[in-house]
């Protein structure tokens, strides 16, 4: 099928959509699974192999004990259940980038089960705004090779393979079928990798095929139980785009159901170009994987002691750290969300909110400072020219009234322009205070309390709150350069 039927809003209405997730995200481990070649990225294709990962016959196997310590870590951080026992597995198929001929991977007895994320999700339709969806496993697995297409003289008629991905560690990630629109998918595999981030077990980066992520989806007319026919889309390179794919899936099957057709079970591939997917093979004819042990492996045992030292080791998860933050620091849901983003930014604003005299101001200063200017120049927190310690000294230095908003903004923006730390410009431009000089705000509060009889009658009667509408007046005057402290002590002579 070459281009989608338009499905009208209410038909789509009509349909639910169900979708499940399978992500693969590649342990990072200095060497593979089950050998000790390196597992760099970007070396000179086929220098990181030997006799085991290219499967030559007499090899035998040795399990990276460090892939399965991330395994197990990834699995905790996701809430699953570690199996003390799980079984190593062939997979058998031919393909000219798999040497040995079968993937070593789990089957009936995978490492870990029965795991769930939280997933934020619109409150007016659920109460909470969260959602629950499960994971049905975690289980460890090795890579297989590369095919290059392109980038050969003879790369029209041939094939050229790199070896250096075989037996690089991986773990899978299978969830239940549990989300129900492209959005949910979305927000499930922006919470996943964030969670994986936070943990350290991958860098999750999806340019290097890192992480990458097989979608299935179905739909069925709303209200009914069963499942329709599923298609699978696999190997799309970004989230936004596996948005997209599956919009274009749900109206791909919703056209040919309502036009009295049948949803082939099939691999499909997307092409973010056309904005559209193109069928691959069918499953009906796809392999049977003769599963069976993998018989130069032993079952792996990951007893409870073991179990208890990768626990120890867990980082706090991005969840329990929002709510902390918000807790310890008074910041905002939508400052926590942002500062806990990464783990290295969340580390080094709580570093720079610990030491501040206000850590809502340094909160604030990070959203409304920092990020922005970093984002207009593309760069990310760890190239900002001011560090923490930089944002701390100068939230304090607002704080105290030394400095006004005003100010810092310029310091800010010369900091950036020169690429040097705050406290750098900051004594480049002769620690800059703000005036301390009160005959010009005398001046502006005489004229203010002369103009506004009314209110001054008001304060004076003891309505103390009216001191706001004259600093707010004497600071507009200002344009903002006023020190607020001394404006108010100004006024408040005055007043009194
Ligand atoms: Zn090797």
């Amino acid at each position: 099928m070459a281009s989608t039927p338009a499905v009208s809003a209410d038909l789509l209405a009509r349909y639910e959509p169900v979708i499940g997730l399978e992500v693969h995200v590649q342990l990072l481990t200095a060497s593979k699974i089950f050998c000790s070649c390196s597992t760099r990225f970007g070396d000179p294709p086929n220098s990181n192999v030997c006799p085991v990962c290219l499967g030559l016959p007499g090899a035998l196997p040795v399990l990276n004990r460090k892939a399965v310590e991330f395994a197990v870590r990834a699995a905790m951080a996701l809430e699953c259940r570690i199996n003390e026992v799980s079984i190593f597995a062939r997979k058998n198929y031919f393909y000219p980038d798999l040497p040995k001929g079968y993937q070593i991977s789990q089957y009936d007895k995978p490492l870990a089960e029965f795991g769930f994320i939280d997933i934020d999700v619109n409150e007016s339709k659920t109460p909470g705004g969260k959602k629950k969806i499960g994971i049905t496993r975690l289980h460890l697995e090795e890579d297989a090779g590369k095919s290059l297409h392109e980038g050969f003289a003879d790369s029209a008629h041939k094939t050229a393979i790199d070896l250096n991905r075989t037996g690089v560690p991986l773990a899978e990630i299978v969830s239940e079928p549990d989300m129900r629109s492209p959005d949910e998918a979305y927000e499930y595999l922006t919470r996943l990798k964030e969670i994986i981030l936070y943990t350290g077990v991958s860098d999750c980066n999806m340019e290097e095929g890192s992480l990458r992520c097989d979608a299935n989806i179905s739909v069925r007319p709303r209200g009914q139980k069963e499942f329709g026919t599923k298609t699978e889309v696999k190997n799309v390179n970004s989230f936004r785009f596996i948005k997209q794919a599956l919009e274009y899936e749900i109206e791909r099957h919703i056209g040919i159901i309502e036009g009295g057709g049948r949803i082939t079970q099939e691999t499909r591939l997307y092409n973010a170009h056309e904005g559209k997917t193109y069928g691959m093979r069918s499953k009906e004819q796809a392999h049977d994987y003769r599963y069976f042990p993998e018989p130069d492996l032993l079952p792996l045992v990951v007893d409870e002691k073991w179990q208890a030292a990768i626990r120890a080791g867990l980082p706090e998860l991005p969840e329990a750290r929002r709510r902390r933050l918000m807790k310890e620091y008074g910041i905002t849901a939508g400052d926590a969300h942002t500062l806990t983003l990464t783990r290295a930014m969340a580390d080094q604003f709580e570093s720079a909110a610990r030491g501040a005299k206000n850590p809502k101001r340094v909160a604030n200063l990070v959203q409304s400072e920092l990020l922005g200017r970093l984002k207009a120049q593309g760069l990310e927190l760890e190239q900002s020219p001011i560090s923490m310690a930089g944002v701390t000294a100068s939230a304090d230095l607002v704080e105290s009234g030394a400095i006004s908003g005003k100010m810092l903004k310029d310091l800010y923006d010369l900091c950036f322009e020169r690429g040097q730390d705050f406290a750098a410009v900051y004594e480049a431009e002769g620690r800059p205070e703000q005036s301390r000089d009160t005959s010009a705000l005398e001046k502006l509060a005489d004229e203010l309390i002369a103009a506004n009889p009314k209110q001054v009658e008001q304060y004076r009667a003891g309505k103390k709150t009216m001191i706001g509408f004259f600093v707010g007046q004497v600071m507009k005057a200002s344009k903002g350069q006023a020190n607020p402290q001394l404006v108010n002590e100004v006024l408040t002579k005055k007043l009194g």
